[in-house]
C-alpha cells in the first residue's frame, strides 16, 4: 500500500513536473498532506516549498487554496502551473489586482470543478464575497505561503494574515491546513501555531545551513570615503558577477548607486520610493544582467529568484538576525559561489535604536532584543555560521565550517577587557551547554 503511494507520487512528479526525485522532506510533507492532516513546513528559500502544495492538490479531490502575500509573484506562480501541466483551468488566482470582470471571469471558471489550485491574497480571503463563494466549494486544503507574515517577530509582518483563521472556519472548518515558511524562529513558529490554532499539526523542518555562502562582518569605516573605496574595490575585483547592497535609508541607495555609476560600475537603485515603471524596470535589468549591481533597501528581493547572486553586502547592519539571514539568502542560490558582507559600526546600532525610539514600549522592546541579537552576531569571534543556525534553533556542531570569516582567520589577539570577558562568557556558556547534553544522556 505504502509502495503504491510511493510509486504514484513519482508518476504525478514526472508528469506534471518533469522532476524524477524529490528534494529533502517533501515526499514525507506530502503524504502528511495528503492524509489530511495539518502540516507545518519550514523549509530554507529554494528548498522546494511550493510543490509541497502544488502535487497534493493536483491529486485530491476538489480545489486547494493558496494564500500568498506577494500578489506580484501570482501570476508568475499561476502560469507556470498551466504550463507544466498543460492546462489552462488548473490554477487561477483572486486579487486586488484584478478587475471585477475578471474576478468573476476566474469565479466562473472556478465554478467548472476543474480548479486545482486557487491562488489568493490574504486581503481578499477575508472579505465577505470570498468566504461566500468559496465556502460552496469543495476544498481539499489550505496552503499558507510566507506563514512568517503572521507574526510581528518576523521579518515581514502583515496584519491581514491575522484574520486568515477566521476566515477559514468560515469557508470550511475541517479542511487541513499546511503553512510554510522560510524563516521561523522559535518565536515566529509558536506565534504561527498559535495563531492558526495548529497545535496537532506534523512539523517538518530542514535544516537552514547554506554550505556555499561565506559570512563575513566587517568593521564600518568612520570616513564614507574610504567605506565607497572598499566597496567599489571589492566589485571590481569581481568583474561581471551580480551583487546585492542592502541600505538602510532610500537617500544613501540613490547616493550609492550614483556613485557606483560614476566609477563605471552598472548599478542601479531599487526602494519604495521610486515610481513602479522606473522599479520594475530596474529589477528587470539585475534579472536580464544588463546591470551587476543593485543597490536596494529592503523594498527588494522577497521572491527575487535569481540563482546567481555572487554576493549580498550590508552597507547598514539590518534591524534583526533574521532579515539578515533572509536577505543573505539571496546568495548562491544556486549552490554556487555567494559572499555575504556586512558592514559593522557602533554608529549605526545607535541610529537603529534611535528609529525605534518614537514607536510604543512593547515595539521599542521588541525591536531592542532583536537589535541586541544582531549584535551580539557581529560582535562575536565564534563561526557565523553556528551563530546564525542557533538563532534558528538549530545545532551545528561542526568545529571549523570553513566559510566564514571567524573560522578562516580567528581571532588570535583578544583587544580589548570587553574582548575578553565576552571570550569567557562564550567558553563559559558553550561548556554549560555540553554538560546540560552530557547530563541528558547520562
Ligand atoms: P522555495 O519556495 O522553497 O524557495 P521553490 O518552490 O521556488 O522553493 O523551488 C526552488 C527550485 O527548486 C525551483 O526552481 C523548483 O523548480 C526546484 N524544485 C523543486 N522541487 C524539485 C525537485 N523535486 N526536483 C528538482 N527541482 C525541484
Ligand atoms: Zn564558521
Amino acid at each position: 500500500m505504502a509502495d503504491d503511494l510511493h510509486n504514484l507520487l513519482h508518476d504525478k512528479l514526472k508528469e506534471y513536473f518533469g522532476f524524477t526525485s524529490f528534494k529533502g522532506n517533501q515526499e514525507a510533507v506530502i503524504n502528511n498532506v495528503l492524509s489530511g492532516k495539518d502540516t507545518f513546513v519550514l523549509m530554507p528559500t529554494g528548498g522546494g516549498k511550493s510543490l509541497c502544495y502544488q502535487l497534493p492538490a493536483i491529486m485530491s479531490d476538489g480545489m486547494a487554496i493558496v494564500v500568498s502575500p506577494l500578489i506580484a509573484l501570482m501570476k508568475n506562480q499561476v502560469d507556470a502551473v498551466r504550463y507544466n501541466s498543460g492546462n489552462e483551468s488548473i490554477a487561477h488566482f483572486l486579487n486586488s489586482s484584478l478587475s471585477r470582470v475578471q474576478t468573476k471571469e476566474v469565479k466562473d471558471s472556478v465554478l467548472l470543478g476543474k480548479t486545482k489550485l486557487l491562488y489568493v491574497a490574504p486581503e481578499t480571503l477575508s472579505k465577505e464575497d470570498t468566504v461566500e463563494f468559496l465556502s460552496q466549494l469543495h476544498i481539499s486544503f489550505f496552503a499558507i505561503d510566507e506563514a512568517h507574515c503572521i507574526s510581528e517577530w518576523g521579518h515581514d509582518f502583515r496584519p491581514e494574515y491575522r484574520r486568515l483563521r477566521a476566515a477559514i472556519d468560515n469557508i470550511n472548518k475541517k479542511a487541513p491546513v499546511l503553512t510554510l515558511t522560510a524563516s521561523a524562529t522559535p518565536k515566529v513558529q509558536q506565534d504561527i501555531i498559535k495563531n492558526l490554532k495548529m497545535e496537532n499539526a506534523k512539523l517538518f523542518v530542514s535544516s537552514f545551513n547554506r554550505p556555499n555562502l561565506y559570512y563575513e562582518v566587517r568593521p564600518k569605516p568612520a570616513d564614507n570615503m574610504q567605506l565607497h573605496k572598499e566597496i567599489i574595490r571589492f566589485i571590481k575585483e569581481n568583474p561581471n558577477k551580480s551583487g546585492i547592497i542592502y541600505c538602510l535609508t532610500r537617500k544613501r541607495v540613490e547616493e550609492l548607486a550614483e556613485l557606483l555609476m560614476v566609477n563605471n560600475i552598472k548599478a542601479l537603485p531599487y526602494h519604495a520610493g521610486m515610481d513602479n515603471k522606473t522599479r520594475n524596470e530596474n529589477q528587470d535589468k539585475f534579472l536580464m544582467e544588463d546591470v551587476d549591481v543593485i543597490v536596494a533597501t529592503i523594498a527588494f528581493g522577497m521572491g527575487i529568484d535569481k540563482p546567481d547572486v555572487r554576493f549580498v553586502i550590508h552597507y547598514d547592519i539590518p534591524k534583526s538576525l533574521e532579515s539578515y539571514y533572509q536577505e543573505t539568502g539571496r546568495a548562491g542560490r544556486d549552490g554556487g559561489e555567494g559572499r555575504c558582507i556586512a558592514f559593522y559600526s557602533d554608529q549605526d546600532v545607535e541610529r537603529l535604536y534611535k528609529f525605534f525610539s518614537d514607536k510604543n514600549m512593547a515595539e521599542q522592546e521588541m525591536a531592542n532584543q532583536l537589535i541586541q541579537e544582531m549584535v551580539s552576531y557581529a560582535e562575536s569571534s565564534v563561526c557565523r555560521r553556528m551563530n546564525l543556525l542557533k538563532y534558528f534553533g538549530e545545532d551545528y556542531s561542526v568545529e571549523n565550517c570553513g566559510c566564514c570569516d571567524n573560522c578562516l582567520n580567528p581571532k588570535e589577539r583578544i583587544e580589548s577587557k570587553e574582548e575578553m570577558v565576552y571570550v569567557l562568557e562564550t567558553i563559559l556558556a558553550t561548556q554549560q551547554s555540553f554538560k546540560a547534553k552530557v547530563d541528558s544522556l547520562s
